[in-house]
């Protein structure tokens, strides 16, 4: 059969270069040695998730820790699933959580020179390394029809044998010359299959660069490298931009570990080096005992978005990523608690082999902690970020007075105080623990363990004595005076030694006040609060409180 010309007949395109011209448009890079490349190539579906980042994270660890470059690619070559917007989404919310790109899509740098970087940009060059392969006898045009496909997948399946295009499945690998020509006069569509040269009876044994040595049975199916529409599959594509980008160190999700075999032979065929591969594992959590993969269907917590409309604190869950991602972070933690994550020595070979879970308590745990190392006005900024973005008017309007939030969080987050606390998990629900100080979003539950008579008694009896000028002990001494007038005991060794004397103690007291005044029987210092509320507020609230 003449090769070249059944090449130059499926691919006609005469804008197609030499291949050597491609390798000299894409020289080595001029890096370390030991430097690594790697990068993340995703689809521009729109859907960022949890995993996306946990594999961006490693790959610019690793790239930036020994002097290499992380790059973006976009892998468009899937139209249906393209959504506008998703690659600068992409790179948003990486860099929420500060993971940054060197080069690549929509990335503004001089060292752009591997691009394009969407791979519908990078048709011929697909196109021209599928005409060599053709010429070479490695690959073949492929007439048949979904439905022919669909029945061969069939019967393989009925068979209990392995689906897929190949062996004696493969119809098209022998079409006479005459065959391929008479189809294509009658205007038959095609695809560009591998003419794959393996043989399952063969086993490799791959070094894998997480999981460590692992064994795949070799390839023997006539994968599609070129679609009908001359755009390439991921397996082709990948194999093409990963050598000419040099990217040194693929690290993808393990579900593309049973694809390994088709990889291994194309950068055979192609004559590229392999690059090293590492698979990440899959996000798993435990739901109703059953560990099962993190799941975009049933798992907000797997997007991305999530995290920012949820107002995580951005760094703790790069923390809460790095201790899954590499084993001995925490401990490293421990011992350097003021320092940047950066300066931990990220190591692929401590990545976890399997299932690795995902634990949300643990991540509200360091999230809890992490927001209780900032000062007021920090936390203050990270709250009122979130607002801007995912509050309510309300939110937003209350948030305008710096003055009167940050007064709210010194005394919340205890800035001063004897113990620093640790009650804001992020931002949302921060924002909702101080709706009580305003007005609009003051929602009372007023869940008084008292009659109405003794509530509105010692209600009364404290508005009347109440002063804002009062320090914490003469407000408090204030609150025994009445507890004493209302027949509650006014101390509570009292109250412990004869409780049938009393009401109840100067504490169930101070609870009938923090109830009317906040609308919860727990908050924090109740003197302070109404300090910051002042004293009209206060009274108001308490006036309303009275039942
Ligand atoms: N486009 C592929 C994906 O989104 C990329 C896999 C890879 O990193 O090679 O899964």
């Amino acid at each position: 059969m003449d090769l070249k010309k059944l090449a130059s007949t499926l691919i006609p395109d005469d804008n197609l270069l030499p291949l050597e011209e491609y390798e000299k448009a894409y020289p080595e890079r001029q890096l370390e040695k030991g430097a690594e490349v790697t990068r993340l190539a995703p689809s521009p579906t729109g859907f960022i998730h949890l995993g996306n980042l946990y594999s961006a994270l490693a790959d610019e660890r690793i790239a930036h820790t020994t002097g290499g470059i992380f790059y973006l690619r976009i892998e468009d070559t899937d139209l249906k699933r393209k959504v506008d917007g998703a690659v600068e989404s992409v790179i948003r919310s990486l860099d929420y959580f500060g993971v940054n790109f060197d080069e690549g899509a929509e990335i503004d740098s001089p060292l752009n020179k591997y691009g394009p970087y969407y791979q519908r940009q990078r048709a011929s060059i697909y196109r021209a390394y599928a005409k060599d392969l053709i010429e070479r006898g490695l690959a073949y045009p492929c007439f048949c029809t979904e439905d022919e496909l669909n029945a061969v997948r069939e019967e393989q399946t009925a068979n209990k044998e392995i689906t897929g295009y190949y062996g004696k499945y493969a119809k098209c690998r022998n079409l006479s010359e005459d065959e391929i020509y008479a189809n294509l006069e009658a205007g038959k569509s095609f695809v560009i299959r591998l003419k794959s040269q393996g043989d399952t009876s063969n086993k490799i044994t791959f070094r894998d660069a997480i999981k460590g040595d692992i064994t795949v049975t070799e390839n023997d199916q006539d994968v599609v490298i070129l679609k009908s529409d001359g755009i390439p599959t991921y397996h082709f594509a990948h194999a093409i931009d990963d050598h000419f980008m040099h990217t040194t160190l693929v690290i993808r999700g393990e579900e593309w570990l049973s694809s390994l075999p088709i990889h291994l032979e194309l950068f055979k065929v192609l004559g590229f080096q392999l690059p090293k591969y590492g698979h990440t594992c899959s996000l798993m959590k435990v739901d109703n005992g059953v560990k099962r993969k993190l799941s975009k269907r049933k798992d907000p917590e797997l997007s991305l978005d999530y995290y920012r409309s949820a107002g995580y604190y951005p760094k703790a869950v790069v923390k809460y990523l790095m201790t899954i991602l590499n084993s001995n972070f925490e401990e490293w933690e421990r011992k350097n608690p003021q320092a940047d994550y950066r300066d931990f020595k990220f190591s692929i070979s401590k990545m976890g082999k399997s299932g690795a879970l995902f634990d949300i308590d643990k991540l509200n745990d360091i999230s809890k902690a992490e927001l209780s190392t900032l000062s007021a006005e920090q936390t203050y900024d990270f709250l009122n970020g979130w607002v801007r973005e995912f509050g309510t008017d309300k939110d937003r309007q209350h948030f305008a007075d710096g003055q009167y939030i940050i007064k709210i969080l010194n005394l919340i987050c205890g800035i001063g105080g004897k113990k620093r606390r640790k009650d804001i998990v992020r931002a949302e629900s921060g924002v909702r623990m101080i709706d009580y100080f305003f007005d609009d979003t003051f929602a009372p539950d007023y869940c008084y363990r008292f009659d109405n008579a003794t509530v509105n008694s010692v209600i009364d009896g404290f508005a009347a004595v109440y002063s804002e000028e009062d320090d914490n002990s003469a407000w408090f001494a204030k609150v025994k005076q009445i507890a004493a007038e209302n027949g509650f005991a006014a101390e509570m060794s009292d109250y412990k030694a004869n409780p049938e004397n009393y009401k109840g103690s100067v504490a169930d007291v101070a609870e009938i006040l923090r109830i009317a005044v906040t609308g919860m029987p727990n908050s924090p210092d109740l003197c302070t609060v109404m300090g910051i509320l002042g004293r009209s507020r206060t009274l108001a609230r308490l006036s309303a409180g009275k039942r």
